[in-house]
């Protein structure tokens, strides 16, 4: 057994033949799965830590394969990615997400419109429709810009010149919130939140292992808040993911990070549990 991030243990796969084969397999069948509407989307709440209130959520894809049932996203994005068929993919992702996040604000009465995040891939971000694609999903939802979060890996980013953070800075322009996602497992320095057209922080799951009991782990503390520190000092607002117990989610609010996200709060679901909780929330 191969040690796995932390303490999840996965035995290695004594057939690779036959993965590499599924592999295959399950890369010929994107384009067909797409048109077959064998994706659906989830949503994740995402919190404030100020109030506990539900601030949006978080978009998931998920393939509901025929022969294989449910597949992760982990086991097919990086398929999608190498053949680029994520470009139709992740347009259809946006255009679901927009849809249900025009939706929950249409059936909520008060407070601030939910907030939706979806994920970007590095594919899509040099996809020279980009923008052009985000712009007529806002038209065609008519959602408000502000409304929606493009969530974009930090190791995208890397090394990424002024030309490459055009259409991110384009997008941003439109007024849509660009997030920089597992914040703090790549090789950025932070001078670099200087200058990206970011005004979203979001900490990976792995600073927050030593808060799970009182009291946590010192180092892991200073970390944070410094990270937090910055941060806010830069007007970014920092959303931890990850959060699965109570004693994480006090730490970090004490801490004055905004927004969280993980199982203590809600794991992905489908829309219709967003809806209550956002319904819920509006009293
Ligand atoms: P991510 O963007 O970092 O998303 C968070 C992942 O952590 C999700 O896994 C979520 O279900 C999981 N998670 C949430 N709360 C907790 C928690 O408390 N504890 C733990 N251990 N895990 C938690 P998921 O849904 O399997 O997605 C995996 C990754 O796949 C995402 O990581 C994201 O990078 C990618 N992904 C998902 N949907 C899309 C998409 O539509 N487009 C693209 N390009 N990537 C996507
Ligand atoms: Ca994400
Ligand atoms: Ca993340
Ligand atoms: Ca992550």
């Amino acid at each position: 057994a191969k040690e796995r991030g932390g303490n999840r243990y996965e035995v290695a796969d004594p057939d690779a033949d036959a993965r590499a084969i599924t592999r295959h397999g399950l890369t010929n069948q994107l384009p067909s799965a797409l048109r077959h509407g064998e994706f659906f989307v989830e949503y994740q709440p995402l919190i404030g830590l100020e109030d506990g209130a539900v601030l949006g959520a978080e978009a998931l894809v998920r393939w509901s394969h025929p022969v294989h049932g449910v597949l992760g996203p982990d086991q097919f994005i990086p398929l999608a990615e190498s053949t680029g068929q994520i470009v139709p993919l992740g347009r259809w992702v946006l255009e679901q997400a927009a849809q249900q996040a025009r939706d929950w604000h249409d059936r909520k009465f008060t407070g601030p419109a939910p907030r939706i995040n979806v994920n970007l891939s590095p594919v899509q971000l040099t996809h020279p429709d980009l923008v052009a694609e985000v712009a007529a999903v806002l038209d065609e939802t008519g959602l408000q810009p502000s409304a929606l979060c493009l969530e974009v890996t930090e190791s995208a980013l890397i090394g990424a010149d002024e030309d490459a953070l055009k259409p991110l800075r384009r997008i941003a322009d439109l007024g849509v919130a660009i997030a920089l996602d597992d914040f703090g497992t790549g090789y950025s320095n932070l001078s670099s939140l200087r200058w990206l057209p970011v005004s979203v922080l979001k900490l990976d799951r792995s600073f927050t292992r030593g808060m799970r009991q009182h009291p946590a782990d010192p180092v892991e503390m200073k970390i944070v808040e410094g990270i937090v520190s910055l941060a806010h000092t830069l007007n970014l607002t920092v959303t931890v993911e990850g959060v699965e117990t109570r004693t994480q989610a006090e730490h970090l609010r004490a801490l004055g990070c905004d927004t969280a996200q993980g199982w203590y709060y809600g794991k992905a679901g489908p829309a219709e549990q967003l809806h209550r909780l956002t319904l819920a929330d509006a009293g």
